[in-house]
């Protein structure tokens, strides 16, 4: 199983992602987490997306391509996977075709920019793992704390309310035309916002079924 998980930043990618790489033995591929950990250790790659990624904006397409290509060819991949937070360019979408993937299903996770805006103050995330949680919709076992590895839990940079405006307008103008590119190849799937994250899980695995 192959699948894209598109949607608005805080539309809850990362949180279904996760959920789903459980249940379908499949990994995860989130290229924000990826920027992340490279920003984290001041790899050059890292040093180049830090900038974008502060100013909510998207990073070049040729780093991101290179950092699914690579991941891709790893053998975890071998059975399927679930791209988190790409493709979000045309191009992006462009160069997976010409890299030989082919995808089953892209899940679009529908959610208004009003409950967008809201979700982003309360996220938090794990500065060692990159685990997400929500100080209300996903609270972690002990406040402060990362339940998977202990970490201590931040807000992000790029949360702060003012990029998340900016974030909103890049995937507006930026990745939303990707919801009509792939409901073209016949691959798109949409869902809804049913409430909580466990609503929208029932949702998408009755989609997966389909
Ligand atoms: P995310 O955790 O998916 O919200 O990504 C955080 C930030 O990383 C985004 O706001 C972008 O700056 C950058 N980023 C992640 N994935 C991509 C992508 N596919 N294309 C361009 N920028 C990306």
């Amino acid at each position: 199983m192959k699948l894209i998980l598109l949607g608005a930043p805080g539309a809850g990618k990362g949180t279904q992602a996760e959920i789903l790489c459980d249940k379908l033995g499949i990994p995860t591929i989130s290229t924000g987490n990826i920027l992340r950990a490279a920003v984290k250790e001041g790899t050059p790659m890292g040093l180049k997306a830090k900038a974008f990624m502060d100013a909510g904006a998207l990073v070049p397409d040729e780093v991101i391509v290179g950092i699914v290509k690579e991941r891709l060819t790893q053998p975890d991949c071998a059975n399927g996977f679930i791209l988190d937070g790409m493709p979000r360019t045309i191009a992006q979408g462009e160069a997976l075709e010409q890299m030989g993937v082919e995808i089953d299903k892209v899940i679009n996770l529908v959610v208004s920019d009003e409950e967008i805006t809201k979700r982003m103050s309360g996220r938090r995330v794990c500065g060692s793992c990159g685990a997400s949680y929500h100080i209300v919709n996903k609270r972690p076992a002990v406040e402060g704390k990362c339940d998977r590895c202990g970490g201590e839990l931040t807000i992000r940079k790029d949360d702060e309310p003012a990029t998340v405006l900016d974030r909103l307008k890049a995937y507006h103008e930026q990745t939303e035309p990707l919801v009509e590119f792939y409901r073209q190849r016949g691959k798109l799937v949409e869902a809804p916002d049913q409430g909580s994250i466990e609503a929208n899980t029932a949702y998408v695995l009755k989609l997966l079924e389909a």
